[in-house]
């Protein structure tokens, strides 16, 4: 078969991570089987239609490096890829229903179906529509039209049809139609709903494989029964489940990550998103993947069922930590040098030794780009220790004869290496740890026990600024 499969998303102004997770699976899934990967953008509601909020989804595409074969823009065989640029499409799709009788017009107002469902409700029966307009003579229809009042065109469902779904996670899934209402295909101005305009384009680009929510279970039953009337073969379905955030709630805009834009303002790298959000929910041996190993190790063969995946941002942050020691420099300096401007505007102008230095030097402390603001400080700032702050790592006697050391050598610290090896033979005779020695200077240096090497650090600061700390110290 060939693989055909589509993101397909509303503009809605931003991308939410569960869309991103719908974007990477169906790019793995594309990719992984030599298909083709669409970008197909669902703007037909005129209400939401923004192209601010569509460059925007190509835009967010680029960074999660998640690359569409054909979409607006490049264009490709089944151009448009613009709902609102396809609705002569619609309207043709529309005319052989109408021919074939499996639509009607209805005219009842919004008003009107909102009191319907109300009722149904306060008789304990499912908001249901209730097919008035199936009633309505040819002259009454007629006479309706020449008034101008506005109609939609509903599909008339069979309600003594059981659709089966074969889902590529759940395996069947059947739907009694009883259960559901006769759907609109167009609203009041002629353009079709998400229902229908999916539909067609789905049958109409050839998609052979729909991975989406499982929010979209339901229309996937009204679909089907789309499908089945028009005697067309459905594409496979997988949905996906639904992502909820660490106390099992749907996860929503209140909760810090949902959207995109969010994380890459906090410092997470597009390669920890991707990461993360292919493996959340699955069990892989080797966690840590890039998106071409993702491509070949993604496990789609062993779907599994779950209902709910759960969202973990400190999870998330695990895998941020690890990627951001894992990108190479130049990798890395591109994502994380608007970080130094906002909070350092004098890094702008550092030799590109230095700050690759500082990089290299700092990286493997990152959880996310935006602690650069903590963990680079003392580089542009000298700390303000206090004897204090280090009796939190080591006793005062200890400190006393680590600063007894450094003081006894500091005049030849210009001799890098030497320096530093005297630090550790006269430490060890003295009865320090080299955690305690290197701790201690390092802390003089950076206002840290932890982190770059005692000669990097020198080599960093400058032998004189290096010096001086000490002094102060
Ligand atoms: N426009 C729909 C959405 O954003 C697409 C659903 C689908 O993938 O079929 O939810």
């Amino acid at each position: 078969m060939n693989v055909r499969v589509r993101f397909a998303p509303s503009p809605t102004g931003f991308m939410h991570i569960g869309n991103v997770r719908v974007a990477l699976l169906n790019y793995l899934y594309a990719r992984q089987n030599g298909g083709t990967f669409i970008l197909r953008i669902e703007d037909t509601d005129a209400n939401r239609n923004l192209d601010v909020a569509r460059d925007r989804i190509i835009q967010d595409l680029k960074l999660l490096n998640l690359s569409f074969d054909e979409g607006p823009g490049i264009g490709g065989p089944y151009a448009p890829y613009l709902q609102s640029e396809r609705n002569e499409l619609y309207q043709k799709y529309l005319e052989q229903l109408i021919l074939n009788c499996k639509v009607y017009r209805c005219f009842c107002t919004a008003e009107e179906l909102e009191l319907k469902r109300e009722k149904q409700r306060a008789m304990g029966k499912p908001p249901r529509y209730d097919r008035t307009c199936t009633h309505l003579s040819d002259d009454k229809i007629k006479a309706k039209i020449a008034a101008n009042i506005p109609f939609v065109w509903r599909f008339r469902l069979n309600y003594d049809q059981l659709i089966t779904i074969n889902d590529m996670a759940k395996g069947p899934i059947h739907f009694e139609l009883k259960n559901f209402s006769d759907f609109p295909l167009t609203r009041q101005n002629g353009t079709a709903t998400f229902m229908f305009a999916n539909f067609v384009d789905d049958v109409e680009m050839k998609i052979s494989h729909v991975i989406r929510g499982e929010d979209h279970l339901s229309n996937t039953a009204l679909q089907a029964a789309l499908y089945d009337s028009c005697g067309l073969l459905m594409p496979r379905f997988w949905h996906l489940p639904i992502i909820c955030n660490k106390t099992g709630e749907k996860l929503s805009k209140r909760d810090f990550g949902f959207s995109l834009e969010d994380l890459v303002k906090a410092g997470y790298l597009p390669e920890a998103i991707v990461n993360y959000m292919a493996t959340v929910g699955m069990s892989f041996q080797q966690e840590l993947q890039s998106l071409d190993e993702l491509v070949k190790s993604y496990p789609f063969d062993h779907l599994n069922s779950a209902a709910a995946i759960r969202y973990d941002v400190e999870k998330l942050t695990w895998f941020n930590h690890k990627w951001i020691d894992r990108l190479e420099l130049p990798a890395l300096k591109k994502q994380i040098m608007p970080f130094f401007r906002d909070h350092f505007p004098q890094s702008t102008s550092m030799p590109k030794t230095i700050t690759d230095a500082l990089v290299m030097g700092i990286k493997a402390d990152l959880k996310t780009l935006q602690e650069v603001k903590e963990k680079a400080a003392f580089f542009f700032n000298a700390p303000k220790v206090t004897r204090k702050d280090l009796e939190a790592h080591m006793t005062l006697e200890k400190i006393n004869t680590a600063c007894a050391i450094i003081k006894t050598h500091l005049t030849s610290i210009h001799a890098i290496d030497a320096f530093v090896t005297a630090l550790k033979k006269d430490g060890q005779e003295q009865g320090l740890g080299i955690k305690d020695i290197f701790g201690a200077t390092r802390f003089f240096l950076t206002g840290n026990t932890q982190g770059i090497g005692i000669h990097q650090l020198i080599e960093l600061l400058g032998v004189d600024e290096a010096k001086k700390r000490l002094e102060k110290a």
